[in-house]
């Protein structure tokens, strides 16, 4: 394709994404296909000769538009916000069609650059100090792995300059509560600690949130049987119920220690934008490394996974490699992210970023999380003031999690009703809510957040609800 070919097609693409999402609040949220569907449309061996450009656009509308489930959808009350600004998507186009390489300052000096700044200007505005310094992961689970890998080296002197984890004596121990990420126990297991290893902290029964006297005690016992307690990862807005994680003490605690504590702040690092939300991580200065997704509910395209650490050359040192093809004379002069993670080569996405803030800018961004902040809060109120509606857990952001309980249903035959409604509403179409476990015990999760989700389709999700659980109830009384 030459490049005035690539600008003809390129104006048709844009155009057709256009009416995509134009058409988006007309189409089901979740795509409505079986396994296999989509797979069965494309023909099993591959193209001999190229297709023109319309013939391909007609795919995409007939082959590839089913098989999508629109979380941009403002009923899509689902998993996180996955927002995808299209500001940040037209970032997201100006890095493909740069074609930069990202394995070295030299490679392309702009990508670093930008990166940093983006870095620094996301600390700032999250209210964060001087001392963290940080670095663009595609992932939330590779920016934990590699704090997980930071905190084994640290703890080890550096084990794998000599035999690794194979011949440090003493079992490293890594602290994470029954409401982690699944990413976290993975992270652990991938970065060698061993199931074994791995202790779930006792959390607070109502607010679901780390208990630090039970992560106290537990350390304190696990050093008296010979085993050297490493790392602490907390979060600040689980992924099921929006735990808080006492951040301070926790910090204490590893400090009194020497532990490393990674903060995951996947979801709710966002939040800190609101100078009013800052007291949910209050503690944050004290941890090692932290992860915040703005490809979540702040907005950017996926994938943009900011990693902030506050010593950056214990980072480079356990990352860094330097292979003689890779050298150039402005060593040590630049920075090169190569030895910030694992990855070497790295796509330039800081422009994702550059061009929402420069286009949406902080302040519309700021407006649309207190909106949610406030519609989270005007649907718990519903819930609680409605007879056989529970609140389960504290919501202190944009995640409700509700049960409805009709008189005599309990255990089974309660999580039956619960996923029978819930499923119910997503095989309509009309909205996309995801169940999850508390306690072992089924409930559903009303995540509040895409961009054009207002208060009206907050009601009518509740009303949606209301309707579906009564239809679905199990007894004439519910
Ligand atoms: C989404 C999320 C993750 C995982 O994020 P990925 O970027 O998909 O790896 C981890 N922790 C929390 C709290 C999350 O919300």
């Amino acid at each position: 394709m030459t490049p005035e070919e690539f600008r003809v097609a390129g104006y048709r693409l844009i155009d057709w994404i256009t009416d995509y999402r134009n058409s988006i609040e007309s189409r089901p949220v979740r795509a409505q296909v079986a396994p296999g569907d989509i797979r069965s449309r494309f023909p099993e061996t591959p193209p001999d000769s190229p297709a023109d450009f319309d013939s391909l656009l007609q795919s995409m509308t007939e082959d590839i538009l089913p098989g999508i489930t629109q979380v941009q959808h403002p009923m899509h009350f689902g998993w996180f916000p996955s927002n995808a600004s299209l500001e940040s998507v037209l970032g997201d186009m100006a890095s493909s069609g740069l074609g930069t390489l990202g394995i070295s300052w030299e490679s392309c000096p702009a990508l670093t650059e930008v990166e940093e700044v983006m870095c620094d200007w996301m600390r700032q505005l999250a209210g964060l100090s001087r001392q963290w310094e940080g670095t663009i992961h595609d992932t939330a689970s590779t920016a934990c792995l590699t704090a997980l890998l930071l905190a084994r080296e640290r703890s080890t002197d550096h084990c794998q300059t000599r035999d690794g984890l194979q011949g440090h004596e003493k079992p490293l121990t890594v602290y994470l509560t029954g409401e982690s990420h699944s990413s976290i126990r993975k992270s652990a297991l991938l970065a060698g600690f061993g199931a074994r290893n791995i202790r779930t902290v006792p959390v607070d029964p109502v607010t679901r949130a780390m208990i630090p006297e039970a992560l106290s005690d537990q350390v304190r016992d696990d050093r008296s049987r010979g085993c050297q307690p490493c790392v602490i990862v907390a979060t600040v807005g689980t992924t099921g119920v929006t735990a808080i994680d006492p951040v301070d003490s926790i910090a204490g605690i590893a400090k009194e220690n020497g532990m490393w504590v990674h903060l995951d702040a996947a979801l709710a690092g966002t939040a800190m934008l609101l100078p009013e939300c800052r007291y949910l991580w209050s503690g944050v200065e004290g941890t090692d490394s932290l992860s915040w997704n703005v490809h979540k509910w702040m907005g950017t395209v996926l994938d943009c996974s900011l990693f902030y650490v506050r010593n950056p050359e214990h980072l480079i040192r356990v990352m860094s490699t330097n292979p003689s093809y890779l050298r150039s004379a402005v060593d040590g002069a630049a920075t090169q992210y190569r030895d910030w993670g694992i990855p070497l080569g790295r796509r330039f996405r800081a422009l994702k970023l550059l061009f929402q803030l420069r286009l949406e800018g902080i302040e519309s961004i700021r407006a649309r999380l207190r909106r949610d902040i406030a519609n989270a809060k005007w649907l718990g109120e519903q819930v609680e003031k409605e007879k056989h509606w529970k609140v389960l857990a504290p919501y202190v952001l944009q995640t409700v999690c509700i049960r409805h309980e009709p008189p005599g249903l309990a255990g089974e035959a309660l999580d039956a009703h619960t996923l029978s409604w819930a499923a119910a509403i997503n095989h309509s179409g009309r909205a996309f809510l995801s169940p999850a476990k508390m306690e072992g015990r089924w409930f559903v999760r009303v995540s509040i957040g895409v961009q054009s989700t207002t208060r009206a389709h907050v009601e009518q999700l509740w009303h949606l609800m209301q309707e579906t659980a009564k239809e679905r109830g199990p007894s004439p009384s519910g």
